[in-house]
């Protein structure tokens, strides 16, 4: 038995098998084995992803033609040549796979780097410059191989446990629920997409485990322990029971927790407070309804695109943005404008990487630069709004400028709806996340501009605090109780107070325990979280009274240090609520159970 602890994104227990995915991008692929009588669905497995690979590139040969001429298209036909080769790729790859009994992605990776080392090592110069395009021919058939594990539901068994380097978004939104039951990576950070996105599936989840993918071991037992951050391998029979009664505590809990559903969330002093669910996919308004809340604070539509193969036409987007109106029924729907680039990115953006994605071309700024795929967005949701209200926000707006052109653009939209004759909300609210500090510092000028702010903490604090919230190596440092935060998210109240426009807080920490009520303090009414999120932090308010959230944010605000900040509403709050904080905790700087 061997336990790594990891930073814990997604709660709950589960005991599975280990698929390990490998990771593209390394240096090298571990050897790992396979069972004997796996070794034909791994030879397919190989040809599926070798014939996955020519028709990519025959499609990219034909493009490159037209683009730029038969001569520069050249190169793909050696790839596809290659990979046609069977006396010096298939056929080694398939009996590499039947003799020594190991995945495609080791054979694959070993045959291919035999053969550049044989023609890195040979006189003649066009050889040796042949030896990228084999580097970069492997990693085409890696890729397609990993993506295939997970797109092929029949080769993953039930209560499959991913293990990988790291996971896209997209990969985790693409998982199979009926067999995946838990991830755990080496790398990220609790408000990566990939952790907001177990979260919504509801897959207990660890990252930034550092050293599991090298541990770990194909088909092995696995304990992914998703609310204290601890993935065991090969847990011995004592662990297993002691899991497996956790795992029926927990379910207990929830089932007290689902009696809150149709209780307001009002704190003990009469001060109600709305709570809204976010979510990435329509069906999951069903969840934040079921779970106690009263509509949709964030629709991340980014996911639109993350989940497809092809970019969504109008139609499409139209007919998810209609499904939520139909199922939110009146309630509150705010929908959020595409928020790809940084962590969240196309086939098509994943082609061309950025040296520092966070700070590059996302959100706001890469749909402005993209403006038919932008209007085809807004034109579908105001044709939505025409079924029950919308308001759409922008994400990541940095400067009045751009909220200006965003909303021109929404103007354009609404013309071109008007020439053919199409019904919409005329006066649908148009708001903009409040997520970089340069929007917070002049809040009261986009007071003016906007009809609402949502607070997206998420990449407020990352901004803030320059932490990327995708990175396990600063994840310590990632604190939203940083008082420098605290001021920034009074001031932005103070402004929409003064000039009337609602704010909602919209960013994980919204749903946090240990910071919702710091967010009431600072005079925040409506928050939006995870749609599994809402029973418990109900539970919360509905045992504290405003004055004390007010003192604690006060105090808070106060400290010069986030540590004390942090211990400081730590240790006020459990004395408060203790039977809001019933569950198992960890604190997240020393990892032990709180
Ligand atoms: C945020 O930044 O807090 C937010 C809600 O947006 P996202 O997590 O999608 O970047
Ligand atoms: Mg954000």
């Amino acid at each position: 038995m061997q336990v790594l602890q990891g930073i814990p994104v997604s709660s709950g227990v589960v005991i599975g098998r280990i698929t390990v995915l490998d990771d593209v991008a390394s240096p090298r692929v571990p050897r790992r084995p396979i069972r004997p009588d796996a070794a034909d669905a791994e030879v397919e497995r190989f040809e599926a992803a070798r014939a996955a690979s020519i028709e990519e590139l025959n499609l990219l040969h034909r493009e490159a033609q037209e683009e730029m001429g038969d001569e520069a298209a050249k190169i793909f036909l050696f790839h596809i040549g290659a990979l046609a080769d069977a006396r010096s790729v298939s056929d080694p790859i398939s009996a590499m796979i039947r003799d020594e009994l190991v995945t495609a992605e080791h054979a694959t990776w070993r045959v291919f780097h035999e053969l550049a080392k044989r023609f890195a090592a040979k006189r003649d110069s066009t050889f040796q410059t042949k030896v990228s395009d084999l580097m970069d021919l492997q990693s085409r058939v890696i890729r397609h191989l990993v993506g295939s594990r997970i797109g092929q539901p029949r080769r993953l068994e039930r209560d499959t446990v991913i293990v990988a380097r790291d996971l896209t978004p997209s990969q985790t939104a693409a998982f199979d629920r009926d067999r995946i039951v838990a991830f755990a990576t080496d790398l990220g950070g609790r408000t990566s997409h990939t952790a907001i996105i177990a979260r919504a599936l509801g897959l207990p989840a660890v990252v930034g485990c550092h050293a599991l993918l090298s541990a770990a071991e194909e088909g092995q037992t696995v304990i992914v322990d998703g609310t204290l951050g601890a993935v065991i391998l090969d847990p011995d029979d004592e662990t297993i029971e002691k899991y497996r009664s956790l795992d029926v505590a927990a379910r207990a809990r929830l089932e007290l927790l689902a009696e809150l559903a149709d209780e307001p969330a009002v704190t003990i002093d009469g001060t109600e407070v709305e709570l809204l669910g976010n979510i990435e996919f329509p069906d999951e308004l069903t969840k934040v309804l079921a779970a106690g809340g009263t509509g949709v604070g964030l629709y991340r539509t980014e996911f639109l695109y993350l989940t497809s193969d092809r970019p969504p036409t109008e139609d499409d987007h139209y007919a998810a943005y209609a499904e939520c109106v139909q199922l939110a029924a009146g309630r509150p729907l705010t929908i959020r404008t595409m928020d790809l680039g940084a962590d969240k990115y196309t086939q098509r953006q994943a082609e061309t990487p950025e040296r520092n994605p966070f700070l590059g071309l996302r959100s706001i700024r890469y749909c402005l630069q993209n403006l038919p795929m932008f209007k085809a967005q807004l034109r579908a949701i105001l044709r939505a709004s025409a079924h029950g209200p919308i308001r759409v926000m922008f994400p990541l707006v940095t400067s009045v400028a751009e909220f200006r052109r965003a909303r021109m653009i929404l103007r354009d939209a609404m013309e071109d709806l008007d020439e053919l004759g199409q019904p919409y909300d005329r006066e649908m609210p148009v708001g903009m996340m409040v997520e970089v500090p340069s929007v917070a510092l002049m809040a009261p000028t986009f007071a003016r501009e906007a009809d609402f702010f949502s607070i997206g903490t998420n990449d407020l604090v990352q901004y803030t605090l320059a932490v990327d919230r995708t990175n396990e190596r600063v994840a310590s440092l990632y604190v939203p109780t940083h008082p420098a935060v605290l001021k920034l998210i009074r001031d932005v109240v103070r402004a929409s107070n003064r000039y009337e426009i609602p704010t909602s807080c919209c960013g994980e920490a919204a749903g946090d325990l240990e910071f919702a009520p710091l967010l009431l303090g600072l005079g925040v009414r409506t928050l939006s979280v995870t749609p599994s999120g809402i029973p418990q932090l109900k539970r919360l308010i509905r045992a504290l009274s405003l004055s004390d959230c007010e003192r604690i944010a006060k105090k808070a605000i106060s400290f010069d240090s986030e540590t004390e900040a942090a211990d400081y509403v730590r240790d006020h709050l459990r004395k408060l609520a203790p039977e809001a904080f019933d569950g198992r905790a960890v604190d997240q700087r020393t990892g032990h159970e709180a």
